[in-house]
């Protein structure tokens, strides 16, 4: 079967979203998903906190939606974070190298979250895949251009870590417009992290499909540097629009494509 996911996403449980997981439940299932990768932040939770949420995602998955939880964890030796999807432990922020042997430890899939928010730099080795498009960081639409140039150059032909793309959805408002969609056999929470370790995905937006080497056809590189393009163009539009005191139109016109279109993924499941 074909399923469809997101991936990095907050519930409640971390200190700056307040989304529920009944809602993200609601919401995912409403647009015809079937799973959620749930990474939380760890400021201000605990061990037992992370317990009990981890028994609430088993409660509310079940043989049409499955929640994996999961954490976003601080490493004390840079300003990277990592995300460690499926994990049933709580873990504390460690430095990079211990953080991603406990996650791999525990069963998890590690991912380098939004590699160059804080400024171009070499990936941390050894994680299982690397985030090629983040919703906050690089918006909604297509992956940054130099930052796929950077994977394909900087990935270890060995032990080359697959291409994610992660919503990093802190609320509903645009949950789904960044997702993976991959083969399994059944829906359970091994069959999806085995096939997020396997890198046996497609990356998707609204716009663009990436594959989870990272190599794209021509057409697939075509239409990123189309929608790239477009979405450097809208910031360049919006800056200029502030400079000149027209915000006024550009929250109208915002108001107005608020609602997320996913239409093509409504499409191929009709
Ligand atoms: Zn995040």
């Amino acid at each position: 079967m074909q399923v469809r996911g997101v991936v990095h996403c907050h519930s409640d449980l971390s200190f700056d979203c307040e989304s529920t997981l009944r809602g993200i439940r609601d919401a995912l299932l409403a647009k015809r998903f079937h799973f959620v990768a749930l990474t939380e932040h760890t400021k201000d939770v605990s061990a037992s906190a992370y317990h009990e949420y981890v028994l609430t995602c088993d409660a509310m998955s079940d043989e049409s939606f499955v929640m994996l939880p999961g954490l976003e964890i601080r490493c004390t030796d840079s300003r990277h974070e990592l995300l460690a999807i499926g994990l049933r432990q709580y873990l504390k922020d460690d430095d990079s190298m211990g953080l991603i042997k406990s996650i791999k430890q525990h069963g998890a899939f590690c991912v380098l979250p939004h590699p160059w928010k804080h400024g171009q730099s070499k990936f941390i080795e050894g994680v299982d895949g690397i985030e090629l498009l983040n919703g906050k960081v690089d918006g909604l639409r297509a992956p940054n251009f130099a930052l796929t140039r950077f994977f394909y150059r900087e990935s270890n032909v060995k032990l080359r870590p697959c291409a994610i793309f992660g919503a990093d959805a802190h609320s509903l408002d645009s949950i789904g417009a960044v997702f993976v969609e991959c083969e399994l056999k059944s829906l359970s929470p091994g069959n999806i992290l085995e096939s997020l370790k396997c890198g046996d995905f497609l990356n998707s937006t609204v716009f663009v499909s990436v594959p989870a080497t990272g190599r794209m056809t021509l057409i697939q590189q075509c239409r990123c540097c189309l929608w790239r393009s477009a979405y450097i163009g809208w910031n360049w539009f919006l800056r200029l629009a502030s400079h000149l005191g027209l915000m006024g139109i550009v929250q109208s016109i915002r108001k107005r494509d608020a609602p997320v279109n996913n239409s093509r993924s409504a499409r191929s499941n009709a």
